[in-house]
This record gives structure tokens, sequence and C-alpha cells, in this order.
């Protein structure tokens, strides 16, 4: 499994329910991709190389930020065609604008088995994420991030979010 991380904030919508609260005011150490020309002219170079390695592989969109334009979610459109064994999955803040709309064309187009993005703070019990202080706040239905608990040590000994389409309810950092 790869992550790719973006700047947060830069990325994101404002209307972000964590614009301000994001989990990656506390990760200053954590590398992030700047955006532009150069990651769009890297990216299937780089995909291509990692599906010449693995058969099967999974990439998290995103650790940190978000999709900031049409034509990067048409890049991941054109990866995931080109490339059979990748699968991708993730959160978006994007609902209401020209961006959201493209998510959605995707994710319909490929399905939920290769690009399993969920809606963070979606008001729906599927496809969704969900924050919470405490445990004793998961809503009917959803799963608490099991790596948060303990119960797992990594997305990778999880999988859960691109399993499973219920809610996952993560705990605020
Ligand atoms: S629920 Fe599982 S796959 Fe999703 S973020 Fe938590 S550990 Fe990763």
């Amino acid at each position: 499994m790869y992550i790719l991380n973006l700047e947060e904030r830069a990325t994101c919508p404002t209307a972000c329910r964590h614009y301000r609260s994001c989990y990656g005011n506390h990760m200053q150490w954590l590398q992030r991709m700047e955006v532009g020309p150069d990651l769009m002219w890297k990216l299937p170079r780089e995909v291509a190389l990692l599906s010449i390695d693995h058969p099967n592989f999974v990439v998290r969109l995103h650790g940190m930020g978000d999709f900031f334009s049409c034509e990067y979610v048409a890049l991941w459109r054109v990866l995931l065609e080109r490339h059979p064994g990748l699968h991708v999955f993730g959160y978006t803040a994007r609902t209401d604008d020209a961006i959201a709309d493209s998510l959605r064309a995707l994710a319909r187009d490929i399905g939920w088995s290769r690009f399993a993005m969920r809606v963070s703070n979606g008001p729906f019990p599927l496809r969704s994420t969900v924050t919470i202080e405490s445990v004793r706040q998961k809503p009917v239905g959803a799963l608490v991030c099991p790596e948060q608990v303990g119960k797992t040590e990594s997305c990778s000994t999880c999988a859960l979010c691109w399993q499973t389409e219920r809610r996952i309810a993560f705990l605020q950092h």
C-alpha cells in the first residue's frame, strides 16, 4: 500500500469540517507533495513503475490533502483505466463543486472495488466517514477505525476502508 500526501488546506475545500482543526496540524514532519505540473508529470511514471513491481496494489488518496482540480481527478481516471492492478481508497471533503462531480463520475464508472472514495463527515451511512471524540459517540451502523483503538497495526492489516461501504468513525486527534 502506498500513500500520497498533499498539502492540507491548500488543496481542500473550505467547507471541510476540519479545515482549521485538521489532524495535519500535528504532523509537521510529514512530507507533502507539491501540486502542479511536476506532480502531474511524475504520477503516471511512478504508478507505471509500481504496476511493474506489483500485480495488485493500493494507493491511499490522500493521507493528507484533497483532490484539487478536475484535471487531477481525470489523471486518476486514466491511471485506473491503464493499470488494472491499481486500487484506490481514501476520503474527500468535496461534495458540491465540479471536482466533486468528477469524483462521483469516476466512482460510478470504475466501481467501489477499485475506487473506494468516502465523503468525509458525509451525512449518509454508506461510503462516508464521521469524526467522533469518544467511541461511545459512534453512530449506529458505523465502524470505529480498528487502528485507532489498537485492534490492528495499519491500513494494510485492516483493509476495512475498501472492503466495506459502511461508515468509518475516526477518533478526533
Ligand atoms: S478503518 Fe482500517 S483501512 Fe480505514 S483508516 Fe482505519 S486502519 Fe486504515
